[in-house]
């Protein structure tokens, strides 16, 4: 039922949206370096794939 905005106090207003934050779906934080990648991917950022280092980042290859 609708409420009048001003009969709902900030924090009952604040707590009813502590839920409303979005999510990134069909994405991952990278457990070696902590940046977001896709799932089931491997990391674009490290190269790492369940804990390995499976291919050299584009990164590194153009400092070498
Ligand atoms: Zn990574």
């Amino acid at each position: 039922m609708a409420v009048p905005f001003r009969r709902v106090s900030k924090m009952k207003k604040r707590m009813r949206r502590s839920h409303q934050a979005l999510t990134v779906s069909g994405m991952t934080t990278c457990q070696n370096c902590g940046q977001l990648t896709f799932a089931h991917r491997v990391c674009q950022n490290c190269g790492f794939y369940k804990g390995k280092q499976v291919v050299v980042p584009k990164t590194e290859k153009v400092e070498e």
